[in-house]
C-alpha cells in the first residue's frame, strides 16, 4: 500500500512546513504503508528538512520534472535536481499536466526513463475523461496511455514503477469512481502490466486517485487491485490525509 499526497499549487513555504509538520504528527507510525507528500518545487527543501528531522518514514515527491538531464530549459527542473533535494518520488503525466501544459504519452515516456535512471520512483498517472467513459472508450484510452507511457521500459526497472488510475471526471470534483468501477479498471491495468512484465506486473502498485477522502478510502482500497491512493484535496488537511493512511493500514 502506498498513499501519496499531491499538494498541487497550494502552500507557500511557511504553509508547506506547517502542513508537513502536521502530517508527520497526524500520521505517526505508518507501519507497512508507504507514505509520500508532493509539495510545490519551492517547498521541497523545507519539507525535506521537516521529514528528515522527524522519525517519520514519510517520503518526499515532486509533481513533475523535465525529461532532459540539464541544459537551456528555462524554468524547468531535472530528475537529478529532485534527487538532490531529497525526493524519492515524482508524479508524471498528471491529467492537469496533460490538460493545461500539453503533456503527452510520449513526453511521459521520456520522463519515466530519466526518472528511473536517477533512482526516482515515477507515479505514472492515467485516466479517461467523462466523455471518453460515456462513449464506452475508457479501457482503450487507458490502454494506450499505459502502453505508450511504458513503451520500452525494461523489465529490470519495472518494480520501481507506480501507476495511478485517476479518472479525470473524479479529480477535484467530489465525484468518485465506485469501488466496482475502480476495481474493474485497476484489474484491466493489472493485465496490461502482467502482459508487459510477467509476474512483476502483479507487484506494481496501482493507486486510485480522484476525490479519495476518509469517507470512501477504505471501500476503494479494499479492492484486490487497488494498492493505495493518490490524494489531492484531502492531502491538504493533515487529519484527513492521516485517516486515509489509517484506512490503508487496515487493509
Ligand atoms: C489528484 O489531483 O491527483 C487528485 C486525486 O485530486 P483530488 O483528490 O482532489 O480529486
Amino acid at each position: 500500500m502506498l498513499v501519496a499526497g499531491n499538494w498541487k499549487m497550494n502552500t507557500d513555504i511557511k504553509a508547506a512546513v506547517e502542513l508537513a509538520s502536521a502530517v508527520v504528527e497526524a500520521v505517526g507510525d505508518s507501519g507497512k504503508v508507504g507514505v509520500a507528500v508532493c509539495p510545490p518545487y519551492i517547498s521541497l527543501s523545507s519539507v525535506n528538512d521537516v521529514l528528515s528531522g522527524s522519525k517519520s518514514k514519510i517520503k518526499l515527491g515532486a509533481q513533475t520534472m523535465h525529461h532532459q538531464e540539464k541544459g537551456a530549459f528555462t524554468g524547468e527542473v531535472s530528475a537529478s535536481m529532485l534527487v538532490s533535494v531529497g525526493c524519492s518520488y515524482v508524479i508524471l503525466g498528471h491529467s492537469e499536466r496533460r490538460q493545461y501544459f500539453g503533456e503527452t504519452d510520449q513526453g511521459v515516456n521520456n520522463k519515466i526513463f530519466m526518472a528511473l535512471s536517477c533512482g526516482l520512483t515515477p507515479i505514472v498517472c492515467v485516466g479517461e475523461t467523462l466523455s471518453e467513459r460515456e462513449g464506452g472508450n475508457e479501457q482503450s484510452v487507458v490502454e494506450s496511455q499505459v502502453q505508450e507511457a511504458l513503451q520500452d521500459v525494461e523489465i529490470e526497472k519495472a518494480s520501481q514503477l507506480v501507476v495511478a488510475y485517476e479518472p479525470v471526471w473524479a479529480i477535484g470534483t467530489g465525484l468518485t469512481a465506485t469501488p466496482e468501477q475502480a476495481q474493474e479498471m485497476h484489474a484491466f491495468i493489472r493485465t496490461l502490466l502482467v502482459e508487459q512484465y510477467d509476474n512483476i506486473g502483479n507487484k506494481i502498485h496501482i493507486l486510485y486517485g480522484g476525490s479519495m477522502k476518509p469517507a470512501n478510502a477504505l471501500e476503494l482500497m479494499q479492492n484486490k487491485d487497488v494498492d493505495g491512493g493518490l490524494i489531492g484535496g484531502a492531502s491538504l488537511k493533515a487529519p484527513d490525509f492521516a485517516a486515509i493512511v489509517e484506512a490503508a493500514k487496515s487493509v
